[in-house]
């Protein structure tokens, strides 16, 4: 029977994210999970690559048949290949300040925590690890910052995006600012427009309403929904580049992927845009939080199923993994398709420019990745991949569907491919060990063969110019 409540254009968070639909879809993925030729239908459908329904989407992910998983991996890694090919772009995670109003149980950020240091960084501080990160060859930040009206006002984090566009230091710039602020106005968005972010970044932590209430019991974000209509204010105040995520192992994995899939078909049938990125966190241990009080957590097979069916049903939207998981299985789903990762984290207020003292830990979570971002970039270089730092669309205004229309018809790989190795030959000559720079430059000159000439050639002059120090920042 038709779900009447459901409807992916409505703006009520009830009816985009329809707790009925997610239920009846479920129920249909539980009974088609070994009904092999439905299933081999989706497959022909995925291999298309024009992506699936969240309906179509969550009978590949309760697949038992190990053939047919095995070909939903085959098919992630194609497209995953065809979409990205090697490139992996590389971000950080700069927090701000922990005050947070909130009550989120599984942060330790929450209100209630009277143990945590609470921290916020002054501008001068921002400047000084602001500089720290530059050093270490970063271009591209994600901001993180606690709900907290008083201390941690929009005009504090305007203040604190202005500050670091202006920092000029040596060849370091931080080229594209994203931010990770709790739910808020359109007139808000609209001042972080203006502020010139790259992403906004929002994570729904977890699309069931139930859980949601009794997961945050106090603070503005208590409200299910303004946070999960948050996309579509920020949408309205002129941001164009969304991100969204699932904390996994807050409720039931298959009802999270079901959501998450059905708030970028939202997005979609809204704004005519999909989301930009889609985040796959998995519940982490922290200060005062204990993962064995969360039944749901997931495993490492089921999180790379998890990756696969992402990647197979929006193969246009970015997938983000963070020095959350570790090597191993960053390894592991990166090929699955992941396309960006961050490097050298720090989950506290500050520490990238002088490491914090134990008694004072301000952490969010623990960082299980504790490797440097050279040790990550020679690490991706030796398994064959491409680390990037561009931020090309976001300077030339290919944003939002203009972006998309890009990625969907694959014409973006002649931008993305010379400015990865633009980017890479950046770092290489500024802030690379020996060891990386020679990994780097055999990548660079193998790569460069696969170029269009006409791209090659001027590929081949900016090249010149960064190793010269002649010039940066050149861009496709
Ligand atoms: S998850 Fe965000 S909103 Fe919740 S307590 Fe942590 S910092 Fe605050
Ligand atoms: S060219 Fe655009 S899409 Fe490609 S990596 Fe750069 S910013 Fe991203």
């Amino acid at each position: 029977m038709e779900n009447v409540n459901y409807n992916p254009k409505s703006l009520n968070a009830d009816e985009f994210i329809s707790h009925q639909e997610i239920c009846d879809s479920l129920e249909y993925a539980e009974k088609n999970k070994n009904n092999e030729q439905l299933l081999q239908q989706i497959l022909d459908k995925a291999r298309l690559e024009k992506g699936l329904s969240h309906r179509e989407a969550s009978v590949l992910l309760a697949c038992e048949i190990p053939e047919i998983n095995e070909q939903i991996f085959e098919l992630a890694k194609k497209i995953k290949l065809n979409y990205y090919r090697k490139r992996m772009l590389l971000f950080l995670p700069l927090y701000l300040s922990n005050y947070c109003v909130n009550g989120c149980v599984y942060c330790p950020y929450h209100l209630k925590n009277k143990h945590i240091a609470r921290k916020k960084m002054t501008q001068d501080e921002i400047r000084r690890e602001v500089i720290a990160l530059q050093d270490m060859g970063h271009k591209r930040l994600a901001l993180e910052l606690g709900e907290d009206p008083i201390n941690n006002p929009i005009e504090y984090v305007l203040e604190s995006i202005k500050t670091i566009y202006d920092i000029k230091h040596k060849n370091g710039a931080i080229r594209r600012v994203n931010v990770n602020i709790a739910a808020t106005t359109v007139e808000n968005y609209h001042k972080l427009k203006e502020a010139g972010i790259g992403t906004y970044i929002l994570f729904q932590e977890t699309y069931n309403k139930q859980s949601y209430e009794m997961l945050h019991p106090s603070g503005p974000k208590h409200n299910y929904s303004w946070h999960t209509e948050a996309m579509d204010r920020a949408m309205e105040g002129g941001i164009d580049d969304v991100g969204i995520g699932v904390l996994f192992g807050l409720s039931t994995y298959k009802y999270e992927f079901a959501g998450l899939l059905m708030h970028a078909e939202h997005l979609e049938a809204v704004h005519g845009v999909g989301p930009h990125t889609i985040s796959v966190p998995r519940l982490r241990p922290a200060d005062d939080i204990n993962t064995d009080d969360f039944k749901d957590c997931i495993n490492d097979d089921i999180f790379a199923k998890i990756v696969a069916c992402i990647r197979i049903s929006v193969p246009y939207t970015g997938m983000i993994i963070s020095t959350r998981e570790s090597q191993k299985t960053r390894e592991r789903v990166l090929e699955l398709g992941i396309s960006q990762l961050s490097g050298g984290s720090k989950t506290s207020v500050g520490g990238y420019a002088e490491p914090e003292k134990e008694e004072a830990n301000s952490a969010q979570f623990d960082v299980i990745d504790t490797r440097t971002l050279d040790e990550v970039i020679q690490w991706l270089l030796k398994r064959g991949y491409i680390p990037s730092f561009c931020t090309a669309c976001y300077r030339a205004g290919r944003t939002g569907d203009r972006f998309m229309e890009l990625c969907k018809a694959k014409q973006i790989h002649n931008c993305c491919h010379p400015n990865a190795l633009l980017t890479l030959e950046e770092y290489l000559t500024d802030y690379a060990s020996p060891k990386t720079l020679e990994i780097g430059r055999q990548v660079i000159e193998k790569e460069l063969s696969t170029l269009r000439p006409d791209v090659r050639e001027t590929a081949n002059k900016w090249l010149t110019a960064i190793r010269n120090n002649k010039g940066r920042d050149f861009r496709f």
